[in-house]
């Protein structure tokens, strides 16, 4: 599995049981700032995922029974070892994804290395429950044991990043995996499979089968022995994927999408906000679950802060992502680019104005980067609540302002969507923004601030949004099995 010449395919190979097997057939993957096919990933299948859940069956007895230390100094290993390479992880991972190569170095790959130190970390501070019956002659407790085999499915957005705070968990609790990227972006995972044997981790604890959801992803939805399912990705296919599991009544974490508010009073600080709710909007070309789409801003500052939020965006350059002086790179394929265009469109159709970005402004590419998809970061106002670009989650590069009266109304439309993700709240009134957070239907709030995540807390969302947390606690909880003990004298 290398690079033998610089024209030549990248073409990976499923990892299982610790080692690279090619498969029968395989999928183009694009580069997004080109649209060149550049890597071919394996489309794997029912056989591939069932050699890969029996790699991890087999491998569960020994790595289940090791301490919770031994485990925590191999994902320290690991992480020590992604990190030696971040450079090369953050190359790969812009070109797979379109992202800039700013963001993979400072945001993808240190996050994918601190996921395996946290957990590693995490792991080892873990206490049980215990109560006494006196009266009984009792005492009860309480004992978490790994609970198999996880399939673990992640999306393109985030790739490594997402994909190692479902793997560094669910390992670091004992369980062995089988994990499927995405198809649009598996080349990280498959460096990092490259690195396991070095970090320690025995053959058959992290196997990866890389290939398309309805095939590799179902059969392992679908397999009997994948007692835990861990995914984060769309609505939709959360909905295929409970389905598909509940003949196995199988435990799911779900992480999903978002219709994300950002809620601006007229007290709020616009030196801050303004700057924070641009990035909010568009960092990572708006592909982030947590992204801000809709922004309300109170009627007093609105006409303001349209106009300083638009010069703003504007200073955001759009361009081939392997130039760090630029904010926004590819998106992730053409059909999504397409989709996302298409929402302008509808938005225009219905009377809303383009300030800045699609259709509004040029987009000058580099010559090698005409056939990429791009898109300049757009800002829509005048849009109506019940319009789809206020109800659908965009995923791109686009976010819509409103105006506002008071904090009721306010409140009552950042909830009139079906997702609960994430919101931001601006203002420096203490009293306010606490009651606005505690009303929010959102399973993440930050007032003053955008993504300032600590991992010891829940993630997660709340209606269309999700089923489940993770974090230290809850993913730890996740991806262990409890037992009430009681034992009387
Ligand atoms: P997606 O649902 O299309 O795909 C996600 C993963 O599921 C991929 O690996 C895909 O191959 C697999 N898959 C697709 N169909 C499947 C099936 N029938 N059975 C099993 N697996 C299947 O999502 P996407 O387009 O890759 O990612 C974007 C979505 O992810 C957005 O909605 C975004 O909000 C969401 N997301 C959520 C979070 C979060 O933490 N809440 C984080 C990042 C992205």
């Amino acid at each position: 599995p290398t690079m033998a010449h610089s024209k030549a395919l990248l073409v990976l190979e499923n990892f299982i049981g610790g080692k690279f097997v090619p498969c029968s057939s395989y999928i183009d993957s694009y580069n997004p700032s080109t649209g060149d096919v550049y890597c071919r990933v394996p489309d794997s299948g029912r056989e591939e995922v069932e050699a890969a859940v029996k790699a991890a069956k087999d491998a569960f007895p020994i790595w289940s029974s090791k301490s919770p230390l031994e485990r925590s100094q191999i994902l320290n290993k690991l992480a020590d070892l992604i990190e030696h390479d971040l450079e090369a992880f953050a190359q790969a991972e812009s070109k797979d994804q379109g992202k800039t190569i700013t963001f993979a170095r400072t945001v993808d790959i240190p996050r994918a290395v601190h996921n395996f130190r946290f957990f590693a970390s995490s792991i080892l501070h873990h206490v049980t429950e215990c109560t006494e019956m006196p009266a009984m002659g009792c005492v009860h407790y309480t004992s978490r044991a790994p609970v198999g085999v996880a399939g673990l499915i992640s999306p393109w957005n985030l790739p490594l990043y997402l994909l190692t705070w479902k793997i560094a968990p669910a390992i670091a609790c004992g369980n062995t995996v089988v994990a499927k990227p995405s198809e649009m972006t598996s080349v990280t995972a498959w460096m990092m499979c490259k690195l396991l044997e070095k970090a320690g981790v025995p053959p058959g604890v992290v196997n990866v089968v890389f290939g398309t959801g309805a095939k590799a992803g179902e059969a392992l939805v679908c397999h009997p022995d994948v007692p835990l399912i861990s995914f984060t990705g769309s609505t939709l296919t959360a909905q295929r994927i409970t389905e598909k599991s509940a003949p196995h009544c199988k435990r799911l974490s779900l992480e999903l999408g978002g219709k994300n508010p950002a809620i601006i009073f007229d007290d709020a600080d616009l030196s801050q906000c303004i700057p924070t709710t641009v990035r909010s909007s568009f960092a990572n070309q708006g592909e982030i679950c947590l992204c801000t789409s809709r922004i309300f801003v109170q009627r007093g500052i609105y006409s303001e802060f349209l106009k300083r939020f638009v010069e703003e965006a504007k200073k955001w350059k759009t361009g081939n992502p392997s130039d760090p002086t630029i904010n926004v790179g590819a998106l992730i394929s053409k059909e999504h680019l397409e989709k996302v265009r298409n929402y302008v469109k509808k938005a225009q159709a219905e009377g809303a104005r383009v300030l800045c970005g699609e259709g509004v402004d040029l987009l000058a590419l580099p010559p090698g980067n005409q056939k990429g998809y791009f898109m300049l970061p757009t800002v829509i106002a005048e849009v109506k609540d019940e319009s789809c670009c206020m109800q659908e989650e965009i995923f791109g590069p686009v976010t819509c302002v409103v105006a506002f009266d008071t904090e009721e109304e306010v409140i009552k439309r950042a909830n009139g969507v079906k997702y609960g993700l994430a919101a931001t709240v601006w203002s420096s009134n203490v009293g306010r923004v606490h009651r606005v957070a505690h009303k929010l239907q959102s399973g993440l709030v930050w007032t003053n601030c955008w993504l300032v995540r600590d991992l010891n807390l829940p993630f997660g969302g709340m209606k269309a949004s999700g089923i489940g947390r993770e974090g230290a606690k809850d993913s730890y909880e996740f991806f262990t099995e409890v037992k009430t003990i009681t034992i009387k004298h």
